[in-house]
């Protein structure tokens, strides 16, 4: 990518830009020395060029240019002709590998001049790859006589039609190349065509390239945390093979200021700067093409339109622009759509990391020209409009601060929550109505294909077992699963703190936690089966749990007893005579799964002695419950009239069921009060983080009802007491949200059987649940009857967060906990 220093608006390719003292005596010796020892080799081309040269008037560099110097050559012929070439070569220093190879641009300039002569590109004079001459690898064309305008707004141009001119003739150069077919003009090792997506590619290559450049101690890269971001979004968006046309020669930096025009034709006599050149996709080209219509306006060395909104009359729209390019190249103009975000945003990404290389250069002092250092600032430009203006879709230039030192998220976690938002915006909000349609329908206790179809999708991004702490995945005894599927059913590894910011983003759509294998009551039982499954156990049931095959259910609430107190639970395991099974008989409600056609196993509580300490007399024991007779799932239970299908909340009664000891029991007989005060270890958050993603998407959905709905004569939004009750709102979803983060954090400094652990998580089972209860039942409020019903969100939202007051145990035993715990304090 050249990075031009002229702010001239027009500029003719002539002695303007020679830096005239240059003079390179000692360069101008060596190469006519050697380009008189060529001419006694073969009668081509170049050679016919060596042969008839006389002397050397001029050598002097452009003083453009940051990648390849390029200098302007004037040579005598023995004719007495004098004659113009422009040479260049790749830079002296340490270089990038791959970067700067001045040999592809003249194998692909060549190729095009031999098999498409129409094609405005120099003619190729010769290539020498031979360091010794000139310190470097060189070639050198013809010197192309024309105009240069550096401009996208083209202030010089007067007329109209000849802006308009100057523009169809860049899309229609940029169009025949991609109509060009690859092997016809024998590219076809010019690139990896079949290695692959090339975006994928071009973003690994790149980020390699930025991860390289930063290296250097030296260099201060106040960009980083949002080039982060943008790789986590472009890498969640990215097409996979297959998905995208890959197979054209690409130029890699077409812009205006790499054309030189005819200026009294307008017509494209040269395309210049190939240096990025490859075979690759035509699509990401034109975006890149594109990218004045994206870049704020004063960069002094990337100019833009500044606005889309204010091209300048004459010059076509972006989607006008790439409706040109499409009829030339004869490919879909994908321009506007969510395929064009992602290559404008790749674009960007890649000028970024091509700019963050000029400011390694230049920080290591190799740069080919002293504005480089300069072109370096431009890097956090390049990745914060990639990721707020393209990514977000925002219009502010500066991203939001990223406040180290708190609670924020990880850098690893950071990139699994923008593929995770990215993931929610392209499928599970859009599936909202799919599912909320099926669940009114018969066949609602199916399961509906999109369910698994979203799952499967999930697993291919690497957003799957998010939930499992690395501490629980260690406790793993798995020997017999495929090798291959390690890091799924390992899930990445992350701490409370980091699945916290995760899960707030699962809960704001109340079946999407399944989605990533994140959902209750899963994660608690496979956290028991972690903690307290044998290796068969782990084998049998966890396995298949944690690749998502099979769900669970976990049956310990009884109607006939107080379940808050689970002491209180009167359910019978008992052994047979010979010992080996036990007997177990129960009614139990609230079994949450238990309706679900893919519920295999459910983790039963029961008592097995009714003498002895009290705590010491409940067991769990592991049922399989897919046709087992001896279980009868009764009937759904409503909640607040919803039954949840097809996951349902189910009245079950266990009837004599048989299962063997060995098979069945977890951890030892009487340990099932401990099992279940464990059992969510430090999943015993999830509910509270997703509560705070639950009240946020009330008050996401209730703003742009505000801003729109009119009543008495304005906004709801321009109403006080409206204001008054969002902000309220917002307070207190920021101090749940700052509250759960804390516990998340403390849990994982101190670990559940510290007291100021179980404290602060005590303290967040209160708050959440009541905050997001209260902050949706005002959401729906301000939404007036649509509030109630099922066309928002809100009632299905409201009546899971009001569950959750019970569901996670009463609100009143938490607040027992806590004060307990400060008393205890006290006296010390
Ligand atoms: C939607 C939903 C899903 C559920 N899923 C499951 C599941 O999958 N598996 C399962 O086993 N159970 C499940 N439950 C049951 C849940 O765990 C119990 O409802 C909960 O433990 C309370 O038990 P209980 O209903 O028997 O209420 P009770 O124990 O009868 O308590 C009733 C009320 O008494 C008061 N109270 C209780 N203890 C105290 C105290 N110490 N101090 C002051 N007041 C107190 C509280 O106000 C409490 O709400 C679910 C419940 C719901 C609503």
């Amino acid at each position: 990518m050249s990075v031009r220093t002229d702010l001239a608006t027009i500029e003719s390719v002539d002695d303007r830009h020679v830096q005239r003292n240059n003079t390179m005596e000692r360069e101008k010796k060596r190469l006519l020395n050697y380009l008189r020892s060529r001419k006694r080799g073969a009668d081509d081309d170049d050679d016919e060029f060596a042969r008839r040269i006389k002397t050397i008037q001029k050598l002097s560099q452009f003083s453009h240019g940051q990648s390849n110097p390029t200098y302007k050559l004037v040579v005598e012929m023995t004719d007495g002709t004098v004659n113009s070439y422009v040479l260049r070569k790749k830079p002296g220093g340490k270089i990038l590998s791959s970067a700067h190879a001045v040999e592809r641009e003249f194998q692909v300039q060549f190729a095009l001049k031999k098999k498409r002569p129409h094609f405005p590109v120099p003619r190729m004079v010769l290539l020498c790859e031979d360091s010794s001459i000139l310190g470097t690898p060189f070639y050198i064309m013809d010197f192309v006589q024309g105009t240069i305008y550096l401009q996208p707004k083209l202030p010089d141009v007067k007329r109209e039609e000849r802006k308009t001119r100057i523009y169809e003739n860049m899309a229609k150069t940029l169009g025949a190349l991609h109509s060009f077919d690859v092997r016809e003009m024998g590219l076809t090792s010019f690139g990896n065509i079949s290695k692959g997506s090339y975006s994928r590619r071009t973003l690994k290559r790149w980020f390699g390239q930025y991860e390289k450049s930063i290296k250097n101690r030296l260099v201060e890269t106040p960009e980083k945390d949002v080039v982060m971001k943008l790789v986590a979004w472009l890498d969640a968006n990215c097409p996979k093979y297959g998905e995208e046309v890959s197979d054209r020669i690409i130029h890699g930096d077409y812009r205006l200021d790499n054309l030189i025009y005819d200026q009294h034709s307008d017509d494209v006599l040269a395309v210049l700067d190939w240096e990025l050149s490859t075979i690759g996709c035509p699509h990401a080209d034109v975006a890149y093409n594109c990218l004045p219509y994206y870049l704020p306006p004063g960069l002094e060395f990337y100019p833009s339109f500044g606005d889309s909104n204010q091209v300048p009359p004459g010059v076509p729209t972006e989607k006008q622009y790439c409706n040109i390019w499409s009829q030339h190249a004869r490919l879909p103009n994908i321009c506007g759509s969510s395929k064009w975000k992602f290559y404008v945003a790749l674009s960007m990404f890649r000028g970024m990391a091509i700019l963050a290389g000029v400011r390694a250069r230049a920080v290591a002092g190799n740069a080919s020209s002293r504005n480089a250092r300069q072109a370096g600032s431009l890097v956090e430009v390049f990745a914060k409009r990639a990721y707020i203006v393209v990514v977000q879709g925002g219009a502010s230039e500066v991203p939001r601060k990223i406040i180290k030192g708190g609670y924020e998220p990880s850098e690893k976690c950071m990139i699994l929550l923008e593929k995770l938002k990215a993931f929610m915006s392209e499928h599970v909000y859009d599936a909202e109505e799919v599912f909320e349609k099926h669940a009114t329908t018969n066949a609602r206790w199916s399961v509906h294909p999109l369910m698994e179809e979203l799952k499967k999708k999930a697993k291919a991004k690497g957003l799957w077992n998010l939930w499992l702490p690395l501490d629980s995945a260690a406790l793993m005894k798995i020997t017999n699963a495929h090798s291959n599927d390690e890091a799924l059913y390992k899930g990445p590894g992350l701490t409370n703190l980091e699945y916290a910011h995760l899960a707030r983003e699962m809960g704001k759509v109340p079946w999407a936690s399944e989605i990533f294998n994140c959902s209750a009551p899963d994660t608690g039982n496979m956290e028991v089966l972690l903690r307290y499954g044998t290796k068969d156990q782990q084998e049998k049931w966890l396995l298949p749990l944690l690749m998502g095959d099979i769900r669970s259910c976990f049956a310990m609430t009884e109607p006939a007893v107080a379940s808050s107190d689970a002491t209180n639970i009167e359910s019978s395991i008992v052994k047979s005579a010979n010992g080996k099974q036990y007997i177990v008989n129960g009614k139990k409600w609230w079994t949450s799964g238990a309706c679900d056609p893919r519920c295999a196993i459910a983790i039963f509580m029961g008592k097995t002695k009714t003498t002895g300490p009290q705590h010491e007399q409940q067991s769990m024991v592991l049922i399989p419950m897919l046709n087992n007779p001896k279980v009868k799932v009764m009937r759904p239970l409503l909640v607040f009239g919803y039954d949840d299908a097809p996951h349902g909340h189910a009245e079950v009664i266990f009837d004599n069921v048989v299962v063997d000891v060995k098979e069945s029991l977890l951890g030892c007989e009487g340990a099932g009060f401990a099992i279940s005060q464990g059992r969510l270890g430090p999943g015993r958050l999830h509910h509270c983080m997703r509560l705070v993603g639950m009240a946020e998407r009330s008050l996401d959905v209730t703003y742009a009802r505000a801003k729109s709905r009119v009543a008495f004569g304005k906004p709801l939004s321009e109403n006080s007491n409206v204001l008054n009750v969002l902000g309220n709102c917002r307070v207190e979803v920021n101090g749940a949200r700052l509250l759960t983060l804390y516990a998340a954090h403390v849990l994982d400094q101190l670990g559940i059987k510290d007291s100021r652990a179980r404290s602060a998580v005590a303290a967040c089972k209160i708050s959440a649940p009541n905050v997001a209860c209260s902050v949706i039942d005002r959401c729906i409020q301000l939404f007036g009857g649509e509030g109630v019903s099922q066309d928002s969100p809100l009632a299905r939202l409201y009546a899971g967060a009001r569950t959750l007051r019970i569901a996670d145990g009463p609100d009143e035993v938490h607040l027992e906990t806590v004060a307990k715990i400060d008393l205890r304090r006290s006296k010390l």
